[in-house]
């Protein structure tokens, strides 16, 4: 988590370490939910498209340095993230396109990303 500064409160703005575990402000409870805030110098010198490119996960943890937690174990036993894309010459001439790129999420049963 050396990416994140803090954490933010989107309601009251009381500021939470990263380390805390907190997903959810202790004064506002559930409606106050947290803003990851970044250090952004940071990113640009150590996530960069090279690092990230080199990364073999297929999901996701690959982008454990911009989430909220350290410990994978929170992660649930499905692969989320990284739905593959395939091109689509259908969807293309549909949308009078020279490329369509459609995502397969239903290959994955997370629903996002
Ligand atoms: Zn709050």
């Amino acid at each position: 988590m050396a990416l994140i500064k803090k954490l933010k409160c989107v309601l009251c703005g009381k500021e939470f370490d990263p380390e805390s575990g907190a997903f959810t402000c202790t004064d506002c409870g559930p409606d106050g939910t947290l803003d990851v805030l970044y250090d952004y110098e940071e990113i640009k010198g150590k996530f960069t498209q090279e690092a990230l490119s080199q990364r073999k996960e297929k999901s996701i943890s690959r982008y454990i340095d911009l989430l909220p937690i350290s410990d994978l174990s929170f992660f649930p036993n499905l692969k989320v993230g990284c739905s593959p894309l395939y091109e689509s010459s259908f969807w293309a001439k549909k949308t009078w396109s020279k490329t369509s790129l459609n995502k397969r999420r239903w290959q994955k049963p997370h629903g996002f990303f």
